[in-house]
């Protein structure tokens, strides 16, 4: 039972692997949310790029309980929903293949609108996405609007109809207009997320920047300046270290304390799960789901998610090093030392699994520790910046990189500790 609550106190980012002849631009969305009887009403506008040389049929995964009411596109389009198959990504198992066919396409620019409604009540991560009277959270792990991890990233907006009683936040900038909500997102990201409650409330960070927004329905106000306070700090830390990038802008959403669900990180956005009474959200789950927004783009279906998990749990350690101080520190580190004694290796041959929850959370935190300690932490931090700033998503450029601003050496002795 620890173990899958463990696994869930992180759910991840999704992987973007481009697929060249795809891509998703934008999404405008007509949504109306049926808190009463948990279903949705969605007309779903999506402009596509694509090679019409080589591409004559489009995907996309949308949730089982979804029926489709019509689909059109500029061109004559036929489409099959295919229920009965399963979904290929972990984190969207109750997603179906929605395949479109485009039957004389000649352009590179197409729109589709894709009408539909239904319930969500099924949900294999039952507390991560739901609609309940109470409580309302959609994003893509629901498969509630047509997505398709391969098309990579896109702009979004949607135009919210739901019970005036309601308050919503979500991705993105969140505007009430006469009796619905705009959800609008001007950077490319990979989800859609929509939170909605009668009960929620909102913070802003003290200097009127507006750089960290926070919604809570059960925190206390303390608490919820903590959180900011710590989150103000650490997104500073890390673009010190790894990426001096223009102002990020954060939204914070403390999700209500729902059993067996975790937190998640999403462009700009961070869902985090309210801790009990009497303590505040911790320092380190806010460090480790924020350096998400640096560690994000390697595949989270297999191996290589540790490139995402290991390296934002590492980042989280340095920045309790730099706040609490070493002692702290070093207390984490003895901790993932007594936690990884069982854990497999990083690589394994022959498989291409997504890795334990300890190997991703301690082993390979560890082993960037030892890293650090070998080639010193200027170095590493080199190390780290240049990872972001190629873009490294595989293992293999890893080891290439390491070499390059290393040696063969130290190279050998990383590939070591990898498959130990
Ligand atoms: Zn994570």
């Amino acid at each position: 039972m620890k173990n899958i609550i463990l696994s869930l106190l992180f759910l991840s980012v999704f992987s973007i692997q481009i697929h060249a002849s795809v891509r998703t631009n934008s999404y405008n969305i007509l949504l109306e949310i049926f808190p009463e009887n948990q279903s949705i009403n969605v007309q779903a506008n999506i402009k596509i790029s694509i090679d019409p040389e080589n591409i004559d049929s489009l995907v996309f995964y949308l949730h089982k309980e979804f029926s489709i009411k019509e689909i059109k596109s500029d061109d004559n389009i036929s489409y099959d929903f295919k229920t009965e198959e399963s979904s290929p990504y972990f984190w969207m198992p109750d997603a179906r293949p929605l395949w479109i066919k485009l039957e004389n396409n000649k352009e590179k620019d197409i729109n589709v609108q894709i009408v539909y409604q239904g319930s969500i009540k099924d949900l294999k991560w039952k507390t991560t996405n739901m609609i309940t009277e109470s409580w309302i959270e959609l994003g893509n792990y629901s498969a509630w609007f047509p997505y398709n991890p391969d098309y990579g990233e896109f702009i979004s907006s949607v135009n919210l109809e739901i019970d005036s009683s309601y308050l919503v936040t979500g991705m993105g900038q969140i505007q009430k207009s006469g009796n619905a909500w705009k959800i609008e997102q001007l950077k490319p990201a990979s989800d859609i997320v929509i939170i909605a409650s009668k009960d929620l409330k909102t913070f802003y960070n003290e200097d009127h920047s507006k750089s960290i927004r926070l919604d809570y329905v059960i925190f206390n106000e303390q608490n919820a300046n903590e959180t900011i306070q710590d989150a103000k700090f650490i997104v500073e830390l890390y673009k010190n270290w790894f990426k001096p990038s223009p102002e990020v802008q954060f939204t914070i959403v403390v999700v209500p304390p729902f059993p067996n669900r975790g937190s998640y990180h999403r462009k700009n956005f961070v869902a985090l799960l309210q801790p009990e009474p009497g303590v505040n959200i911790s320092f380190h789950l806010i460090a480790h789901e924020i350096a998400h927004e640096w560690w994000n783009s390697a595949p989270t279906d297999n191996f290589e998610d540790w490139l995402n998990e290991s390296f934002a749990e590492y980042s989280s350690l340095m920045a309790i090093r730099d706040q609490f101080g070493i002692d702290r520190f070093e207390e984490w580190i003895q901790y993932k030392e007594f936690s990884s004694r069982e854990s497999p290796p990083i690589l394994q041959p022959n498989t291409n699994t997504r890795g334990q929850t300890s190997t991703l959370y301690d082993k390979g935190p560890l082993i960037l520790y030892n890293l650090e300690k070998r080639i010193g932490r200027i170095k590493f931090l080199e190390f780290l910046r240049e990872l972001l700033n190629q873009n490294i998503k595989s293992t293999d450029d890893l080891l290439n990189l390491l070499e390059g601003i290393t040696s063969k050496e130290i190279r050998a002795y990383f590939e070591n500790e990898l498959l130990k």
